[in-house]
């Protein structure tokens, strides 16, 4: 036995913990490691900008359930990657960022990039933690591989000194850990399961809410044999979608505001009434709902709103307790009731509103009609990620999920950016099933130079950039005098299909909605990266009374 560096014990330990991609951008002092998950066979993703190569590996995370490293420079390539750290941190996702740090013996001394990067990382972490000897980085990365997936998942980082990275350990002296297993999976207190049936007997109008935790955990087999087995409506959160197919005649997603201001009892699964359930408060809430909470977090129980019955634990162990409980009862909500009714007269009435936009052919068009012929294009298997304003509200009602995690969008922390880092995850993590991405114009900005990543790879990512010239829309004509541009206004028509053609990928411009079929059928048959560029009318909106036709 010999000597072995820090990096390879780096990358010994990341694959033997079961972490298989590494997204990063290699320089001072980190080339090392990159190298050294080549070697031993994690696949080593080079991205063109720190922020995507972080949100990338929380998006394998969520999708795999074992954490993605992202590597990075230190200083500022460390401290770009906390845009992910912090995104990870709200979606509950996991990831492990391990940064590259000016060398310990130069501690204080002024070293180039030199900056307190444990202390930094922390409010964004789970664990955050220097290496001090490389012989103990396998313990570390064991400790920090554990924090980011068992209970509430989220973001970890380890910090690489360069002469950490360098440094050797006697190979016969470094103790390698065994592969943590999957977390273990926690049940409720009984008595809390028969409570929880007990109050939805009791309901009239009874609301499931899905979330994004039920998709981590894997519970969507126990999630749909119970709605089916109770036939209780059910809503998903943006991500929580898929879980059970949008699709499923109990959704009420087409309701939603209704079903959310009129439920009196809600059975919150692996989700959290944060701003994207408006706090559960009124005038967004009955002020009367009670409250069934699943969470794996007992700290999350009674947030914002107390909670009548607490189901703390593991969303799939938990929910296949509840439908044993279940099965003693065999209690489900009946099929003709005055909830269900009102629940399908506003679904009606909804599509019935937003039907005029659908049909309108007119030129440029707007998200809905671009929408027609993009959802019917989608592949049944394909993740779909979604950035933007109107694009991604719209497209989250419009863009149909069967299976769960298989929608990434912006998410809790509300992020934009997140986009092509997204789409490489789920490329790369799934390389024969398709990623669409449908973004807003302003959105594809923010990341819009990891296209170059997505076709070094040739990644088979079809992107639509639903383009209104602006952040949440333009106006035709640019002002002459920039400095007198309305903040929101970017180039109107600016040729974001012209990006990706000079990478090497398919790009088309689409002026007309009659162009579009073609558009997205030669992006889907080209072997490749694609882009779509959609030109919105700057006007196209969100609400029908915005709308041209309505005035
Ligand atoms: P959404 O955005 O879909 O509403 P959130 O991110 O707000 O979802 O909430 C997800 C919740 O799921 C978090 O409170 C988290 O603690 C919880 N969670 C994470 N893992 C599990 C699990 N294995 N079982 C149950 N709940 C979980
Ligand atoms: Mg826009």
């Amino acid at each position: 036995m010999g000597k072995v560096t820090g990096a390879m014990l780096m990358a010994q330990s990341l694959k033997l913990q079961g972490v298989d991609y590494m997204f990063g951008i290699v320089g001072f002092p980190v080339q090392p490691i990159a190298a050294a998950a080549q070697e031993v066979g994690i696949k080593y993703i080079g991205m063109r900008n720190e922020q995507s190569a972080s949100y990338a590996a929380q998006a394998v995370g969520y999708m795999t359930g074992r954490p993605g490293a992202c590597l990075t420079v230190s200083g500022p390539g460390v401290i770009h990657a906390f845009a992910g750290l912090a995104n990870a941190k709200e979606n509950c996702w996991p990831m492990i960022l391990i940064g590259g740090a000016s060398a310990v013996s130069q501690n204080g001394m002024g070293a180039f990039q030199e900056e307190r990067q444990v202390e930094l990382a922390a409010p964004y972490c789970k664990y955050s933690h220097a290496v001090e000897d490389p012989a103990r980085i396998p313990y570390y990365v064991e400790q920090a591989v554990r924090h980011s997936i068992y209970g509430r998942p989220g973001a970890v980082y380890l910090d690489m000194p360069d002469d950490i990275i360098q440094g050797e350990a006697e190979e016969s002296e470094v103790v390698h850990y065994p592969e943590i297993p999957e977390p273990p999976r926690t049940q409720a207190m009984p008595e809390n399961v028969e409570a929880a049936l007990d109050l939805l007997e009791t309901a009239e109008n009874p609301l499931v809410i899905t979330g994004k935790g039920m998709a981590w955990s894997r519970a969507e087999d126990e999630v749909r044999d119970f709605i089916e087995k109770t036939q209780l409506p059910f809503l998903a959160t943006p991500m929580g979608k898929g879980i059970m197919d949008d699709d499923h005649p109990l959704s009420v997603g087409a309701a939603r505001s209704l079903a959310l201001q009129k439920a009196d009892v809600i059975f919150l699964m692996g989700a959290r009434l944060n701003w994207i359930l408006h706090f559960g408060l009124p005038p967004r809430f009955n002020k009367d709902v009670k409250i069934i909470q699943l969470d794996i977090s007992a700290e999350a129980i009674g947030t914002n709103r107390p909670t009548q019955v607490p189901l703390v634990g593991d969303g799939k162990a938990i929910m296949s307790q509840v439908n044993q409980a279940l099965g003693n009862r065999q209690w489900f909500y009946p099929a003709d009731t005055p909830w269900r009714k009102a629940i399908s007269e506003k679904a009606a009435e909804n599509a019935a509103m937003i039907q005029p936009m659908f049909d309108d052919d007119s030129t440029p068009t707007n998200y809905y009609r671009a929408l027609k012929d993009i959802v019917p294009w989608i592949p049944e298997d394909a993740i779909i990620v979604g950035e933007g304003a109107n694009t991604m509200d719209i497209g989250r009602t419009q863009l149909q999920n069967k299976r769960p995690r298989e929608r990434l969008d912006a998410g809790t922390y509300g992020t934009m950016g997140i986009g092509m880092g997204f789409v490489v995850a789920a490329c790369v993590a799934n390389p024969d099933r398709p990623v669409v991405s449908v973004s807003g114009d302003s959105a594809i900005g923010f990341s819009g130079m990891e296209i170059e990543t997505a076709c070094r790879f040739n990644l088979q990512c079809k992107i639509v950039v639903l383009n209104n010239g602006g952040i949440g829309g333009g106006i035709p004509e640019l002002n002459k005098d920039p400095y007198k541009t309305p903040p929101p206004y970017l180039t109107v028509g600016a040729r974001y299909d012209k990006m990706m053609e000079a990478f090497g990928g398919f790009g088309a411009l689409v002026n007309d909605p009659a162009d579009l079929p073609a558009a997205l059928e030669k992006a889907m048959a080209f072997d490749g990266p694609a882009l779509v560029n959609v030109i919105l009318d700057p006007a196209a909106g969100r609400k029908p009374q915005e709308f041209k036709w309505h005035t």
